[in-house]
C-alpha cells in the first residue's frame, strides 16, 4: 500500500484545526474538520483522531464496517463530553471521514463535509455525501450546484462529531480494483476545486506526493481561504 498526505493552514486561518490520520498498518486513513472557538477545532479534530485509531486497535476483526461505526461512536461520546467539562471547549464538533482498507474492499464512514473519493482510470466519484446545509437545499432542487459553492451559508453542518450525545453515522463499502485511488480531503481542497478538476490534477501528477502536493498548491494558489487536508491512498 502506497499513501501520502499533508495538511496545511492556508493564506487565511491562524491555525489548522484539520487533522490527519495515517496509520498504514491497520490500514486506516481519516481526515478530521475541527469547529469551536480558540483551540477547540483542534483539540475536537485531533481527539476524534486519537480515538478513533485507539478503538479500531483495539477491535479485535469481526465486521469492518460495525466496527468502524462503534469507533466513530465512541469518538463521538468522547468529544462530547469532554466539551461540557471546559468552558473553552464548550461547542467544540468535527467532521470525520475514515476509510478502512482491507482485503480489497474500502470500507468508509462519514459524518460532516469532509469527503472521501473513489478516482478510477479516468473518472473520479465522490463516496460521501456531504451532511451540509447547501446539499440538503441541494438536494431538493433549491440551488444549483454553482450555487453550493458561492452560498453564503455553506459552512454551516447538518451532522457533526462531538456536538450532541448521539450521532448518525454514514456508511459506504466500495470494493476495489486494481489500479484504484482513495482521496480524502476537507472541505479547503472542495471549496475551492471542483471533481473534475480535482481528477486532472492528479491524472497531471507524477506520483502520489506530487499529487497531494499540487493539489494543496492549486488550493493555495486559489486563495487558501480554509485549512486543507489531503490523503491519497494507492491501496
Ligand atoms: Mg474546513
Amino acid at each position: 500500500m502506497k499513501w501520502s498526505q499533508a495538511t496545511e493552514v492556508g493564506r487565511v486561518r491562524q491555525q489548522n484545526e484539520d487533522s490527519v490520520l495515517a496509520a498504514a498498518d491497520i490500514g486506516l486513513f481519516a481526515v478530521a474538520d475541527g469547529m469551536g472557538g480558540h483551540r477547540a477545532g483542534e483539540v475536537a479534530s485531533n481527539m476524534a483522531m486519537h480515538d478513533l485509531e485507539q478503538y479500531i486497535r483495539k477491535s479485535g476483526g469481526g465486521d469492518m464496517g460495525r466496527t468502524l461505526i462503534e469507533a466513530v461512536k465512541n469518538a463521538n461520546s468522547n468529544v462530547f463530553s469532554s466539551s461540557g467539562g471546559e468552558p473553552s471547549l464548550k461547542g467544540m464538533g468535527t467532521t470525520l471521514t475514515a476509510v478502512v482498507l482491507k482485503d480489497g474492499k474500502a470500507t468508509v464512514s462519514h459524518v460532516g463535509d469532509s469527503r472521501a473519493y473513489l478516482i478510477r482510470g479516468s473518472k473520479i466519484s465522490q463516496l460521501t455525501r456531504d451532511h451540509s446545509l447547501v446539499q440538503e437545499l441541494f438536494n431538493v432542487g433549491g440551488i444549483t450546484r454553482a450555487e453550493v459553492r458561492e452560498h453564503p451559508q455553506r459552512n454551516v453542518l447538518t451532522r457533526a462529531l462531538g456536538t450532541e450525545l448521539a450521532v448518525d453515522v454514514d456508511l459506504v463499502t466500495q470494493e476495489l480494483k486494481p489500479g484504484d485511488i482513495l482521496l480524502l480531503c476537507t472541505d479547503g481542497l472542495t471549496g475551492l476545486l471542483e471533481d473534475h478538476e480535482i481528477l486532472a490534477v492528479y491524472r497531471q501528477s507524477d506520483n502520489l506526493d506530487d499529487a497531494v502536493h499540487k493539489l494543496v498548491r492549486t488550493a493555495m494558489d486559489r486563495g487558501g481561504n480554509d485549512n486543507i487536508s489531503v490523503v491519497l491512498i494507492a491501496p
